[in-house]
């Protein structure tokens, strides 16, 4: 057991963070505020090969591995957290695509590692969101085309996004054994956007509707096999659930620093704010669970690397991270005080930005129903899950 990075890692971290504090640091706010990520960004964040880490060098990545993706999403996220909203749904895309792909689909791999292209992953609809089982939007087999109806929600990226990888039913089939993904390319005819959704924080990345009307792709937009879509999903959602929960500790790790900081130059009845038991407390306990959080994440990630891939690790560390962020930025808001709650410190950002956390990828919920049901043997809880899938996955050490 080794608990420090490699010297790879750490220059990774260091590259990363200077960037990150030097690019993206002065724009987070306005970022926040205009709901845009400005000009320049998607490209400077691919010069720095944010969107390729995962993917083996033959196809345009650097293929530095889960861990070292762990270390730069966290060095983003702490800079602002919806540039590195972009980051997710790439990495998610080209494991799926990797592993599931056909040769003609890996073509796409090597724009997006290098960040060329952009893409959404879209499963949640107006219907549905957790019980993936449930969802409806439709695919249906048309001579050597699939032909798509039905609206996706939410999606990170939509209108913007070269490629959407989307979750549609396929099949008659009930619950989830319907269910494949499509890969469908930016301006096919059929495809519209919503608006973009008013959230609450990672504003800068665009939320939209995908409305299908009638939207024909080729049948070889299919991903794998009909009906395989959630153990398709299931296949990438540990990177995915990794990445999102790094951006939770990211989120968390600056607004514990500011909070740190402003205890030392606040006082109150004639002392600085570090001087009471109360800051301290706080401050220790934010920094056990940013840690803690970080070290599960990283053992997930580790194992995930050595190709022993864990679901208990990712569902344990993702609902770790994920509500962590939410109490460490809590707790540093109000170690701020009233100007906490103003724009005048951005630490009420950090707090808007850690709630998505709880809610996405999946929610808190979902997860730790995930993590229940592993640990007693129950199985995925979606109605038609097909029958591979975590717990069973070949390599899972089990609990
Ligand atoms: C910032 C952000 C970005 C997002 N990006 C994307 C994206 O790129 N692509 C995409 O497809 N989706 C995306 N989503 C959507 C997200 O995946 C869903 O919001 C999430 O899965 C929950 O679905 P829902 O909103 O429909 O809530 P619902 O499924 O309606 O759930 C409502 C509440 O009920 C709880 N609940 C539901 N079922 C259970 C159960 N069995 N046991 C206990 N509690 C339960 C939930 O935890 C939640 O608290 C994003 C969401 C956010 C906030």
């Amino acid at each position: 057991m080794n608990f420090t990075l490699s010297e790879e890692q750490k220059t990774i971290q260091r590259t990363i963070r200077e960037f990150a504090q030097k690019e993206l640091v002065p724009k987070a706010a306005e970022i926040d505020r205009t709901a845009q990520i400005p000009e320049g960004i998607v490209e400077k964040m691919a010069g720095m090969g944010l969107f390729g880490m995962t993917v083996p060098p033959p196809l345009g990545g650097s293929g530095a591995g889960a861990v070292s993706l762990l270390v730069a999403v966290e060095e983003v996220a702490a800079a602002c957290a919806s540039s590195t909203m972009l980051i997710i749904p790439q990495i998610m895309v080209e494991q799926g695509l990797l592993a599931f792909g056909t040769e003609a689909q890996k073509r796409y791999i090597t724009s997006l590692a290098k960040g060329e292209k952009l893409c959404t992953l879209s499963l949640t609809e107006p219907v549905a969101g957790s019980d993936i089982a449930a969802l409806q939007c439709k695919a249906t087999p048309k001579g050597d085309q699939y032909v798509l109806n039905g609206t996706k929600s939410f999606a990170c990226n939509a209108g913007e996004a070269d490629l959407n990888l989307v979750l549609v039913r396929t099949s008659e089939k009930p619950g989830a054994s319907g269910l494949s993904f499509i890969i469908v390319e930016k301006g096919v005819p059929g495809l519209s956007f919503g608006e973009p959704l008013e959230k609450l924080g990672v504003r800068g990345i665009p939320s939209k509707e995908m409305i299908f009307k009638d939207c024909a792709v080729p049948r070889d937009n299919l991903l794998g096999k009909e009906g395989m879509g959630l153990v398709q999903l299931f296949a990438i959602a540990g990177l995915g659930g990794l990445s999102a929960g790094t951006i939770s500790v990211g989120i968390a790790r600056t607004a514990f620093q500011k909070a740190v900081e402003y205890a030392k130059e606040r006082s109150a009845f004639d002392k600085k704010l570090r001087e009471f038991e109360a800051t301290q407390f706080a401050v220790a306990d934010m920094a056990i669970s940013i840690d803690a959080a970080r070290l599960l994440l990283y053992r997930a990630a580790k194992s995930i690397e050595d190709g022993r891939p864990n679901p208990v690790e990712v569902f344990m560390a993702k609902t770790l991270a994920g509500e962590m962020a939410v109490e460490v930025a809590d707790r540093a808001l109000q170690i701020f005080g009233g100007y906490g709650y103003t724009r005048e410190f951005e630490v009420e950002r950090h707090y808007r930005d850690a709630r998505a956390f709880t809610l996405y990828p999946l929610t808190a919920e979902v997860y730790r129903l995930l993590l229940g049901r592993t640990l007693l043997d129950l199985g995925l809880p979606w109605k038609g899950t097909p029958p591979i899938g975590p717990p069973s996955r070949p390599g899972t050490k089990r609990y």
